[in-house]
This record gives structure tokens, sequence and C-alpha cells, in this order.
């Protein structure tokens, strides 16, 4: 029997998605291994109630560790999963990915020599054991990665996990007081803020309208973001713009940026090369606004409209808001 243990980030009462793809992920491998998913969370024990540790039980977690400690760095929780590991005999530590999952889970591989793999799309149970799945030479094939260590650490590429919401149950929940190392205290979160363009959390946001270099200039996402808006999504880019300084970096979307798989993506003034396209292939619907009809993302979109972006994309959220009745 082999039991899971998963890190859940919270902020302002709720769990992100990422890491509720990460839960549901870890019940359903515990559940093929014959044993259990846990889940730590970390942070004011004012801002983890009850009630909201429980709610991971609807994910499929059975059990919830409750630390308090820092909220949001990631030494903490390194100090919180190895104590609990070395308690609970754990087989396997899950991130859903993102900057703080690969900082966590690479602290933790190191401080329990375990073996890990990162950006993991996938993972398999084979002869009782698991074996992740990582995209690799630009996501043009998949390697498996077998563990020989006594703990696995999997860390997922960001919201590769979808969120299974399973049913109704509520995972109980154990407080355990963790002695941090001296080192794991030394940084503080100082504040919280949110960069231009980042308001709307992409990674969530079921409707990307995305932009790049066919843009012409920065103004020219003013156009994008009435479009967004109207549609009830979220505006993303291209490395190529994020470097010109017309957009912010937490809306990049691709290799060096953000994974996302929202139900709709809209590509306006965007080439689609290979290092975009890792970031947003697995969208549900691409469609591409694009003046040259070779231009590469129409390869992959499902709707590809040729033409030049500063005509359509107005036209296309009067007609949204018409069909609204805004
Ligand atoms: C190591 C590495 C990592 C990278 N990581 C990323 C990453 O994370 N994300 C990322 O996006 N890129 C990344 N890149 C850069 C990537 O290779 C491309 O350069 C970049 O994605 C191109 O951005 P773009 O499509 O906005 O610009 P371009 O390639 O210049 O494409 C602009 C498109 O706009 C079209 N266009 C122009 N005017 C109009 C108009 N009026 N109407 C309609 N269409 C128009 C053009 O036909 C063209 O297809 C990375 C590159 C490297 C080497």
């Amino acid at each position: 029997m082999t039991s899971i243990l998963v890190y859940a980030l919270h902020y302002d009462g709720a769990f992100n998605k990422n890491s509720l793809g990460a839960v549901s992920e870890g019940a359903r491998l515990a559940g093929e291994l014959g044993g259990e998913c846990h889940a730590v969370v970390v942070g004011d024990r004012t801002g983890l109630p009850d009630e909201l540790c429980a709610s991971l039980g609807r994910y499929g977690a059975t059990k919830v560790f409750r630390v308090e400690g820092p909220e949001g760095l990631a030494q903490p929780v390194v100090d919180a999963m190895a104590r609990i590991i070395g308690d609970g005999g754990h087989g396997y530590a899950l991130f859903g990915g993102g900057l703080l999952g690969f900082e966590i889970g690479a602290g933790l591989t190191a401080r329990l020599d375990a073996g890990v793999c990162m950006e993991v799309t996938n993972v398999r149970v084979e002869d009782g054991k698991l074996v992740a799945e990582r995209p690799i030479l630009q996501d043009s094939s998949v390697s498996d990665v077998h563990y020989r260590s006594d703990v696995g650490v999997i860390i997922g590429r960001l919201n590769a996990f979808e969120a299974r919401q399973t049913g109704d149950g509520s995972a109980a929940v154990e407080d355990v007081d963790v002695a941090f190392e001296p080192h794991s205290t030394r940084a503080r979160m100082v504040t919280r803020g949110e960069q231009r363009g980042a308001e709307v959390n992409i990674e969530d946001a079921d409707i990307l309208v995305a932009g790049g270099r066919g843009l012409g200039k920065a103004e020219g996402f003013q156009t994008l973001e009435e479009l967004a808006g109207a549609l009830g999504g979220a505006v993303a880019a291209t490395r190529a713009v994020v470097d010109a300084g017309w957009y912010s970096y937490s809306a990049q979307i691709g290799q060096t940026g953000k994974t996302v798989a929202p139900k709709l993506y809209l590509a306006a003034g965007i080439s689609g090369a290979i290092q975009h396209k890792v970031g947003m292939q697995s969208s549900e619907n691409i469609v591409a606004i694009n003046k040259d009809a070779n231009a590469p993302i129409f390869e992959f979109s499902d709707l590809g409209i040729v033409g030049d972006l500063n005509k359509i994309v107005p036209k296309l959220t009067e007609a949204v808001k018409a069909r609204k009745g805004d």
C-alpha cells in the first residue's frame, strides 16, 4: 500500500485550480496503488479553517495535514513535507507545478535524496509503481521516468492535471507541529502584488485572447482587452511582445512562460513558433487570426482567419457584444 502526499497552495480562502488538479491526480493514482492521497497545507491558521482544509476531500484527499507557518514560501513547506513523509512513509510527493511547486519539489528532492521528474504531463501505474511521463525535445516525444528511490517526487506541468470533484467527501484534518530549519524562516513575505495585465489568472481562464507581434505596438493590446472583456476571458501574450515591453511577463504563454489549456484560445498576430505552441497546444479550441496564410499557427488551429487583425478584432468584439445584448 503506497500513499501519496500532495502540496496544496491556498490564497485568499481558496485552493487554486492547479493544486486541486494535483490532489485529484494524487487520489486517482493512490487509488490504483491501493493507498491514500494526503494533502499538506501550510499557512496562518486563521486563513486555513477546518472547512477549507476538509474540502480537499471532494477531490479525493482522505487526510489533510495542516501546518502553521509562513504562507507562500518554499522552504517551510519543504520542512513540513519532509517531516510528514518521515512519519507517514509516503511513497511519492506530487506537485501541480508552477514556480512554487518547482521550488518546493526541488528542495524536497534534495532533502530526501529522492528521484525527481519535472514538467510531467501524465502519470501511470506499472507493476505497483508510478511512472512519470515527461515531454522532451520540444514536446515532439515523451520519455518515461521510473523511480528507484524510496520516495519519488513528481512535479507536473502547470495545470497538466485536471481538477475532478469526485464527491462530497470531507478529508480528516490533522494539525502537525513542524520545527522549521533556521534557514527556512530567514525569508519572509513582504508584500504580494499583481503585475499589470495579471489581474486575471490566465491559468484559470476558460477563454484567452492572445496577442503577438502582429499587433504592431503595445497599444494594440487595448483592442484585445476589449474583446477579452466582451467574451469574459483574459489576455495572454507571446514572448516577442513581452520582451518588447508591450505586455506583462505574467501573461506570457510558452516554453519560458505559462502552459494553459483554456476552452478557447484566440491567437491574434501570432506566428505559432514551437516555443509558443508548447504552452497552448492543449487548448480545446484554437482560433487564429493572421494576415499570412502560411503562418505555422494555422497548422494547429481549429479555425483560421486570414486577414488583418486590426479590422477583424474590433468587428468580432462588436459582434460578441451584440450577441450578448450589451
Ligand atoms: C529558448 C527560447 C524560448 C522561447 N520561449 C517562448 C515562449 O515561452 N513563448 C513565446 O511565445 N515565444 C517564445 N520564444 C520565441 C519564439 O521563438 C517566437 O520568436 C515568438 O513566439 C514569436 O512571437 P510572435 O508570434 O508574437 O511574433 P512573430 O513570429 O513575429 O509573428 C507575428 C505574426 O503576426 C502576423 N501579423 C503581422 N501583422 C498582422 C496583422 N495586421 N494582422 C494579422 N496578423 C499579422 C505575422 O504574419 C506573423 O505571423 C522562445 C524562443 C527561444 C529561442
